[in-house]
């Protein structure tokens, strides 16, 4: 099994791609955006299609698609980090239900642009099932189906028992809530196809180049300098290493494992021909993937957060993290317990303090921003993208207006407390699923404690 070197997407693909040639000289441009992830590549997309004569570069650290746009599950889900309430803040319930509703139509939009750009990734629209495989996480299908119909997303349903058996097999599931409009995608194959359109357009992808200094006006990195109109920050997961960014978005690992292929015999046990979006209903959830080449690749939080943001770059999950997602592979899929893992790998994901998505320019500095997905980035960075073009271009539309908009929130605390309350968080939810699948009475207060944590 191989660990880390940054993806099995990659492994896929044959190994990592070789580096665009690195910024060599100071230049100047009208934008420059760093980190060349999917939000860095859509914002570079919409504003070049938006306005050909705008000159626009992407400086990247590595190459494009390094980070979590390279390393993901595969999860077009239509959805937004996490929490709608938490959005009045910022606008009214009518907005939010519109921003429901965008999110929802990314899903169309990522699919569009790839079959526009003529790019191939292993695109399979589907259905997501929730699943609940205990019966304290079955009592909370009905009242997650409520909440979804409050704020607008009417793409969900509940399904029982024998109607889940018949779509997979998993030991002791009690049923799911399904949701429609969602796609599984190989994600370096999309973020790799991305880039080459972008660079289709025209603008310049400068790889193995690395910001230090962002203000306004300008982008200072290890290779020169650029001179620009608007900066636009696109390093999500990362950001806490650019000076003055360090407690803005935490970074979050997630880890996944993928098998060798299936044989046949045993997916004709498990069933899962609709290659769904399968996740759980714990408090530490999974997302699992059934691959174009009938693997399957299990992912989920794994050890939570290194002390000062620190990031692995290359993305090894320790062993336990890679025994815990083995475990969640003998518990879920029985028939393939034993089948040799190819890849285990881990990537980090950004988090504000309160846990929301934020997309934004600032109007005196002209420097945007988009991330803090929480780990639902695959389409709230395609409508960031499309945000960030109509802000940079002064073009009030319906996406300026959501609530997720210039949205300030603030910053996390010094360490010790962020360890504390990341690892405080994460052990406490862990235990809240011990609970529940041993039927414990005492399993709803820890997960009222978890949500309590997170909330402060
Ligand atoms: C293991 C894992 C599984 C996930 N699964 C899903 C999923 O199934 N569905 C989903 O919707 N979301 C998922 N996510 C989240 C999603 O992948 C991210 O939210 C999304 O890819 C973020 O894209 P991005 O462009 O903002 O950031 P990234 O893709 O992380 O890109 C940031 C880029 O910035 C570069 N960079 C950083 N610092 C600098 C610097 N100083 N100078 C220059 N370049 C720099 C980095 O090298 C990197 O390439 C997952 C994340 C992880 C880690």
């Amino acid at each position: 099994m191989q660990r880390g070197g940054v993806s099995f997407w990659y492994q896929e693909l044959g190994g990592l791609p070789k580096p665009r040639p690195a910024l060599d000289r100071s230049v100047s441009a009208d934008i420059c955006i760093i980190g060349a992830g999917f939000t860095g590549l859509w914002a570079a997309y919409y504003l070049k299609k938006a306005d050909p004569t705008l000159t626009i570069v992407i400086v990247e650290e590595k190459f494009a698609g390094f980070g979590a746009s390279g390393r993901n599950g595969g999860w077009v889900s239509g959805n937004f980090a996490w929490d709608h309430e938490k959005y009045l803040s910022s606008g009214t319930a009518d907005q939010v239900k519109a921003m429901v509703a965008a999110f929802h139509g990314t899903v169309d939009e990522v699919i569009a642009v790839a079959e526009a750009e003529g790019f191939e990734a292993d695109i399979h629209r589907t259905e997501e099932l929730a699943i609940a495989t205990n019966a304290q996480q079955f009592q909370r299908l009905a009242p997650e189906l409520k909440r979804l119909h409050h704020w607008g997303d009417h793409r969900s349903w509940l399904e029982n028992e024998a109607q889940l058996r018949a779509r997979i097999a998993i030991p002791g599931a009690k049923g799911a809530l399904v949701t429609s409009g969602v796609a599984r995608i190989q994600p370096a194959k999309f973020v790799r196809g991305l880039a080459d359109a972008v660079a289709r357009l025209g603008v310049t992808i400068y790889e193995a180049t690395r910001a230090d200094e962002i203000s306004k006006g300008q982008v200072i990195t290890d290779q020169g300098r650029i001179a620009c109109g608007v900066v636009l920050k696109a390093t999500e997961g990362y950001s806490a290493r650019l000076s003055g960014y360090e407690r803005d978005w935490l970074p979050l690992n997630s880890a996944q494992i993928v098998t060798q292929p299936l044989p046949l015999e045993l997916w004709r046990d498990i069933g899962w021909t609709g290659a769904e979006l399968v996740g759980d209903m714990a408090h530490a959830y999974c997302y699992c993937q059934r691959t174009a080449d009938g693997r399957i690749a299990i992912g989920g939080r794994g050890l939570p957060y290194l002390w000062n943001s620190k990031i692995q770059q290359d993305g090894r999950p320790t062993s336990g993290t890679i025994a815990q997602l083995q475990g969640i592979l003998a518990r879920l899929f029985p028939a393939a317990a034993h089948v040799p893992l190819a890849h285990a790998w881990q990537g980090v994901l950004g988090v504000p303090r309160d846990w929301c998505a934020t997309v934004g320019l600032d109007g005196e500095t002209q420097i945007g921003w988009a991330g803090g997905y929480v780990g639902v980035g695959l389409t709230s960075a395609n409508l960031a993208g499309r945000t960030l073009r109509d802000l940079v271009l002064s073009k009030p539309t319906t996406l300026t207006q959501l609530p997720w908009v210039n949205r300030r929130v603030r910053t996390w605390e010094p360490e010790p407390l962020r360890w504390m309350a990341v690892r405080g968080l994460y052990a406490v939810l862990k235990a809240a699923d011990r609970a529940e699948a041993k039927d414990r009475a005492y399993a709803p207060h820890l997960a009222r404690l978890g949500a309590w944590i997170k909330s402060q």
